[in-house]
């Protein structure tokens, strides 16, 4: 809808599209060079027959901003063309972004197959929001693993839903060997694609169906606004059935009166989906971003593929000096040669593996409190992908709420902080991350023996036991 042009086919380069794909030609004879700001809540119609045909005809022209808004669609139009896909429905969070990919696709009695190792927030839409919807959804520890998923899969499975690059070990997916499991038993693959951006990774490429994103994190980088966008692709066929000939996307082959008695799938193809998620599941649940947060996250996405560059190389050249740290047990960055996701990453991340990786403290819980609360430059804050870099401790606050088993089988200990590299000089965050380090080795309640090995360069084993009355003293903060 809304569609000015069609998709450019992507002649051009990532960064040629990231600051030119999807302009409107001018109108009214006023060509202002960036996206005007539409803040309105409606669109005048010249006169009756106008109106009428915009809600009943072919005219897709704007009616109403929760339908549909000029600066929003400039950039749904440029990230459908930096993802590959043939259409972006631009919606207020990430979050909706899920919601509304998962409920353009599901209805009650439906089940979803999820890698377990994806956001929190979407982990808890899935297990307390759609569930109580009667979409159950059905864990994959390890989202690599065949096997889990066939296993994993009902009569009832009708998506599967992966990130590409999983937070906080950057245990990179397989995206084709997933999408293939999705295919052979006729359902999509929907791809969370925040970490990696449509610069590093464009999961359409690899089999994906529908892509989503929390544009508020890299797409934006600045930091100062939420958004999130749903992408989808054509190759997927919305009229499948099961083997019994019942379709598996009703809501999408059965006719509509608001399309004359024809499908979503009659009438739209491949672009089903696109066209349900925006019509009846984003413009009814109403989502709707602000026009000046598009015309922010637009700003954003000109400089994307910069941004990224430079955040992914200083990113690994910190998780290249933070795994020298003796303090350090392990550094979860999909760049490095050490790391089980290395041979995956080397596949699909080419340009770079992204710079939202986690590193653990032998010093347990209480190094990563010395070390949380020493740094300066890092913004201690939950948030990624920001120009500035950030640091979290994961299980504490994001993922406080899983239980002991549940963050050991994600290995995600109490020594373990993430980090989010902004595009600072890479020289400076590592020497804020070194005094943090002379912190953790002065903070009382932290063994001795870890300090003084520390100091000399060699690796304490035995270090890595909390001390019971510091931890004690922590819970009581
Ligand atoms: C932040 C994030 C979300 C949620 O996005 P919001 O814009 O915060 O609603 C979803 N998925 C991933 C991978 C994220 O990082």
């Amino acid at each position: 809808m809304n569609d000015e042009s069609p998709l450019r086919p992507p002649t051009q380069g990532f960064a040629t599209r990231q600051v030119h794909a999807g302009r409107a030609p001018a109108s009214d004879g006023v060509s202002p060079r960036t996206t005007p700001i539409h803040l309105t809540a409606g669109f005048v119609f010249d006169d009756f027959g106008t109106a009428r045909d915009r809600f009943q005809g072919d005219d897709d022209g704007f009616s109403y901003t929760r339908i549909g808004n000029p600066t929003n669609s400039s950039l749904e139009r440029r990230i459908a063309d930096l993802e590959g896909g043939t259409d972006a429905i631009l919606v207020g969070s990430g979050q909706a972004a899920v919601s509304v990919a998962v409920l353009g696709l599901l209805s009650a009695g439906d089940h979803l197959v999820s890698a377990s190792s994806i956001y929190e927030g979407s982990r808890g839409l899935f297990l307390d929001n759609f569930s109580r919807l009667g979409i159950e959804t059905s864990f994959v520890l390890d989202a690599n693993d065949a096997a889990a998923w066939e296993r994993a899969i009902r009569p009832s499975t009708r998506a599967l839903f992966v990130e590409s690059i999983p937070n906080p070990k950057n245990d990179v997916v397989d995206l084709s060997l997933v999408a293939g499991i999705a295919h052979r038993h006729g359902i999509p693959l929907i791809v969370d694609n925040t970490f990696a951006t449509p610069y590093l990774l464009r999961p359409l490429e690899h089999g994906a169906d529908v892509v989503v994103h929390s544009a508020s994190k890299f797409l934006a980088g600045h930091g100062s606004v939420l958004g999130g966008v749903i992408v989808s692709g054509d190759s997927f066929d919305w009229s499948v059935t099961d083997a019994a000939g019942q379709p598996l996307f009703p809501h999408l082959t059965a006719p509509v009166r608001s399309l004359r008695e024809l499908s979503f799938v009659d009438r739209f193809g491949p672009g089903a989906f696109a066209h349900y998620a925006r019509d009846v599941v984003a413009a009814r649940f109403g989502p709707t971003p602000s026009p000046l947060n598009a015309f922010l996250i637009e700003q954003g996405i000109e400089t994307l593929s910069l941004r990224v560059d430079r955040q992914s190389a200083s990113a690994l050249a910190v998780a290249e000096w933070l795994e020298q740290q003796p303090e350090v047990s392990s550094v979860d960055h999909a760049g490095l040669a050490s790391s089980p996701s290395h041979a995956v990453a080397s596949r699909y991340l080419p340009r770079g593996t992204g710079s939202v990786f986690a590193f653990t403290l032998r010093g347990g819980l209480p190094a990563a409190i010395a070390f949380y609360d020493a740094v300066s430059l890092f913004t201690r804050m939950t948030h990624l992908g920001d120009v500035r870099s950030l640091i979290l401790h994961p299980a504490s606050t994001t993922h406080a709420w899983r239980t002991a088993e549940q963050l050991e089988a994600g290995g995600i200990g109490q020594g373990l902080l993430r980090l989010s590299i902004g595009v600072e000089d890479a020289d400076d965050l590592i020497a804020d991350l070194a005094s943090a380090f002379a912190a953790v080795r002065e903070a009382p309640g932290i063994d001795g023996p870890l300090a003084r090995h520390a100091a000399a360069g060699a690796v304490d084993s035995q270090a890595g036991a909390e001390t019971p009355s510091f931890a004690a003293e922590v819970g009581a903060r």
